[in-house]
């Protein structure tokens, strides 16, 4: 383990190696094992595997608190969800990321819990909601309509009436926003996004400074066997080790975006909560004029999914799923590490036509 008063970027790059001892490699090696030989703490490849816990290590430090890694941000999400009793509530904001919101549905559906979905920027309404609460979820930013909630205050809300408190921080990172350290329960990631980084990988996360919690997700997660591949394990630490550096130049390229794309006539409202690399426009033309802006460039991939390297964007409501108040003509825009004039140049060329 690093020490704790390393900074962010040295604990991505230290954390999770194993000692420095002469001959050691400098990362933990790829074990492929279902099994291990008996009497040790590990025993079966669903409990443990020495890849998973190098990027528990990194991701844990850097959200400062006791990591377990997941096949999938969705799989995180359901076995958070499964900590709420039999008809208890959750809270939610309705612009959750939408497999989160359709977890919600599918419980409630099934009589398992009580879902309260709200608009997370009207603070009094969640503090409202979380009155006879079991479980607060929330996401800041939201996805894809860039809310910021008043996490503190919503918190203290949810701890009021006994709930635990959740922030899906993938949108944030633990280089943008810590949730842990303002007294948050429990920290979800899709490490599909920043954390892994580079569009080839499946992975989630839940961290938690609560031993109790985290024993309770252990042994769930050993029940159930939403776990990651070893290879994914090693792909996402690998690409953990430069997140603040990515996260850094897609912020700059995302800023410089936002200033340009503010002035352009064809496009009506620009939405960027002041960190992160995620934007989303609104075309002033219309849901077709999205839908041909997101064929138009060369540069620009039109795909959904976010955080990698490539610079990708879509209009959300081509999903069925996506709720009525995302706007239709909404274009989610997910800033990579590409040279900015050459995202610009791409994007104004197919704007400048739509004009
Ligand atoms: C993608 C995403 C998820 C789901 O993660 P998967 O790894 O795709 O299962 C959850 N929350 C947010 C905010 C996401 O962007």
């Amino acid at each position: 383990m690093p020490e704790s008063s390393f900074r962010p970027a040295t604990v991505a790059v230290t954390a999770g190696r194993p000692d420095l001892v002469p001959d050691s490699p400098f990362n933990v090696p790829i074990t492929m094992a279902s099994t291990y030989v008996a009497g040790g703490d590990v025993e079966y490849g669903r409990y443990g595997n020495p890849s998973w816990t190098a990027f528990e290590e990194a991701l844990g430090g850097l959200e400062g608190g006791r990591c377990l890694s997941f096949a999938s941000g969705l799989a995180a999400v359901d076995t958070v969800l499964d900590l709420v009793g039999q008809g208890c509530k959750v809270v939610a904001p309705r612009h959750s990321y939408n497999g989160t919101v359709g977890q919600l549905a599918d419980l409630e559906a099934r009589g398992r819990i009580v879902t309260e979905l709200v608009d997370v920027t009207d603070t009094a309404a969640c503090v409202a909601a979380c009155e006879g609460a079991s479980l607060v979820w929330l996401e800041s930013p939201t996805n894809p309509a860039l809310e910021v909630a008043d996490i503190a205050t919503i918190r203290d809300a949810a701890h009021a009436a006994g709930a635990y408190v959740v922030v899906d921080n993938t949108f944030a990172t633990p280089l943008r926003q810590k949730p842990l350290e303002t007294d948050v329960d429990i920290v979800v990631h899709s490490a599909t996004k920043y954390i892994s980084g580079h569009s080839d990988v499946l992975m989630g996360a839940i961290v938690t400074r609560d031993d109790e919690l985290f024993d309770v997700l252990k042994k769930r997660r050993d029940l159930v066997g939403a776990i990651p591949g070893t290879l994914e394990a090693f792909l996402a630490l690998r690409g953990l080790r430069t997140l603040h550096v990515r996260l850094d130049r897609a912020e700059q390229n995302a800023q410089e975006l936002v200033r340009r794309l503010e002035e352009h006539p064809a496009v009506s409202e620009v939405r960027h909560p002041g960190f992160g690399a995620i934007i989303s426009i609104v075309l002033a033309q219309g849901a077709m004029a999205a839908d041909l802006l997101t064929h138009k460039t060369k540069l620009w991939v039109h795909a959904t999914s976010l955080g990698g390297v490539e610079s990708t964007f879509e209009r959300r409501r081509r999903w069925k799923v996506e709720p009525a108040t995302i706007p239709d003509a909404l274009v989610r825009m997910s800033v990579g590490i590409e040279d900015v004039e050459d995202l610009w140049e791409d994007l104004r060329t197919a704007l400048d036509d739509l004009t």
